[in-house]
């Protein structure tokens, strides 16, 4: 099997599975405990905490420790003090953010706050001065992504920072990175946001596991309460064998980055010239080769439904992903980001995504890009197409 869904959620790393067990059934100490496996624990959060933040180029103190991209997302936009603010509060996303963001902006919407929904440019992603233009007296929040998951689009958010630094605005900035962190250079103090997510298992680290990096010096407010760890942040026993884990993994994503980028690289430009070949009439690339996130391409074939072309691909031993995996529970045909962006309507159910990973070799792109020409000029054929 080549596994081209890496976007969706990798393989864990050996040594991350190895690290994880280790803190399950050696070190399995709570970090509460006054006794010595209980001390030890602590001093492995603590390790851990230095290990990311020096990645991130964050405090180490700014690191929160949560169950994933989903919850750090959560937290940071479902912050209690907008919820419970008496007053209407204005904030900023994109309409093509991911669910967990939009979600809360919903939640935000039913608790009386305004919301707008900026527009999408799949090939230079949200544009720095709609966000401005946005921007009301009471806005309290602008939440962009650094990495679109379904397009690979690189949205300009030190642009974006920079531009709101500029202006009048004194609220805070939130960016889920989660497609970003592991393969992007993530600097948090040159980004000058306030809050960034992230998540373990998109970086070959273990599944319910992430972070949220906060920077807000007490604005932001926990969403789980309960025996206040954390320094009362995100209570709850800390997951010590995922962070662990989480720490493990991004170490070693990061040492393995400069190679796995090349592929990456590779990959995308092979299925670029794919596409060319074929001919535009029947494929359109939505994944810009050269600005875009090297890892995740997608691309729209004309008058084909997706899950035609991804059962086909999969007996043939290619896996890939229709648009995002975190649609298929809502049985939404098309997605947010599909809808978001200005596509033909004969592309729109026809969208694919290839993404790769640390562990992509160059054989895997070489005989996946063969399979994936060749089945998608059969279905044309099939289906009464014209290959250029
Ligand atoms: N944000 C983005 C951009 C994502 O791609 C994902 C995962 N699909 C999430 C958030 C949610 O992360 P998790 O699966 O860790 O909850």
């Amino acid at each position: 099997m080549i596994y081209l869904d890496n976007a969706a959620t990798t393989a864990a790393f050996p040594e991350v599975a190895r690290v994880v067990q280790k803190y399950m059934c050696s070190e399995y100490g709570n970090p509460s405990s006054l006794h010595q496996l209980g001390v030890s624990a602590e001093m492995t959060l603590r390790k851990c905490a230095k290990i990311i933040s020096k990645i991130l180029n964050c405090d180490s103190r700014a690191l929160v420790f949560t169950s994933g991209g989903t919850e750090s997302n959560n937290a940071a936009i479902l912050n209690t003090t907008f919820i419970k603010s008496s007053k209407q509060l204005h904030f900023i996303t994109c309409a093509a953010e991911h669910s967990s963001v939009l979600r809360c902006f919903e939640q935000l919407e039913s608790f009386g706050h305004a919301v707008t929904y900026l527009p999408f440019d799949y090939r230079r992603g949200v544009d720095s001065a709609d966000v401005i233009a946005a921007l009301r007296p009471n806005t309290a929040l602008v939440s962009i992504m650094m990495v679109n998951n379904e397009l690979g689009t690189i949205n300009p958010i030190g642009d974006i920072v920079s531009a709101l630094r500029q202006s009048d605005y004194s609220g805070l900035i939130h960016c889920d990175a989660t497609q970003a962190v592991g393969k992007l250079d993530v600097d948090v103090a040159q980004l000058g946001v306030d809050l960034l997510t992230a998540s373990a298992h998109k970086f070959h680290g273990p599944k319910g596991v992430g972070l949220l990096v906060d920077k807000t010096a007490g604005k932001y407010k926990p969403l789980i309460v309960g025996g206040g760890q954390q320094a009362n942040r995100r209570s709850g026993t800390e997951n010590v064998p995922g962070i662990a884990g989480m720490a493990q993994a991004l170490t070693m994503a990061m040492q393995k980055r400069a190679e796995s980028l090349a592929v990456m690289r590779y990959l995308s430009e092979r299925l670029a010239k794919m596409a060319a070949e074929i001919g535009g009439a029947n494929v359109l690339l939505l994944s810009d080769y050269k600005a875009g996130a090297a890892h995740i391409n997608a691309l729209a074939v004309k008058g084909i439904k997706s899950e035609v072309l991804l059962h086909a691909l999969e007996t043939k031993g290619v896996v890939v992903s229709s648009g995002s995996a975190c649609h298929s529970n809502t049985k939404k045909a098309i997605s947010q980001v599909i809808q978001a962006i200005d596509l033909p309507p004969d592309y729109r159910e026809g969208v694919i995504r290839i993404s790769a990973s640390h562990m992509t070799t160059r054989a895997q792109v070489e005989r996946a890009v063969a399979i994936i020409e060749s089945t998608i000029k059969d279905l044309i054929n099939t289906f009464g197409g014209t290959i250029e």
